[in-house]
């Protein structure tokens, strides 16, 4: 079993039901184990299009190849009806392979960690929430990274 890290994210439709969706699929998801799942995070959008994000971040153990893993993720994100009219579209649901154990990986599909995780509060908050120590391949401790991006508006929800 490797543990990894998931970013969700929706801005379209009920983006708080489609986050917990999500977060239910991935516990059913085969091959996969939920064992933690953040609190959900209302933001602003920066680099996309449409209305307000809600974030959360997902840690799963699981017995999925990173790949694999990933078209699990765009199978949930295709249960949601999910299309890519163009890059940064707003989206119902959107599913990311942030952390895959301490793999470092640049496939054409998938590069992990995630490239811009370390830059965004809705990634890093939640993900901080559930993991407090966790590391970042290749750049260190994800704490770090929190003080760098207090000008990005982030409220967590009351759950
Ligand atoms: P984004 O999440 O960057 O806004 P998309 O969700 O549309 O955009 O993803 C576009 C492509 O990013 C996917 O087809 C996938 O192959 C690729 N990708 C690369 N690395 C990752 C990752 N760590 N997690 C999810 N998708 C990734
Ligand atoms: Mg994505």
């Amino acid at each position: 079993m490797t543990t990894a890290y998931i970013g969700i994210g929706a801005n379209l439709g009920d983006a708080r039901a489609n986050v917990l969706d999500a977060i239910e699929r991935l516990r059913r998801a085969p091959g996969c184990t939920l064992e933690a799942a953040s609190s959900l995070y209302h933001t602003a959008p920066i680099d996309s299009s449409g209305g307000d994000y809600i974030n959360a971040v997902a840690r799963i153990g699981t017995a999925l190849d990173a790949q694999s893993l990933l078209e699990a993720l765009q199978a949930i994100e295709q249960a949601h009806g999910r299309e890519r009219p163009y890059r940064n579209a707003p989206r119902t649901l959107d599913l990311d392979v942030l952390l895959y154990g301490e793999e470092q990986i640049a496939t054409a599909t998938l590069t992990v960690p995630h490239p811009r995780m370390t830059e965004r509060a809705f990634v890093l908050a939640p993900l901080l929430e559930i993991a407090p120590g966790v590391h970042v391949p290749g750049h260190g401790p994800a704490a770090a990274f929190l003080p760098l991006v207090q000008d990005q508006p982030i409220a967590k929800l009351d759950t």
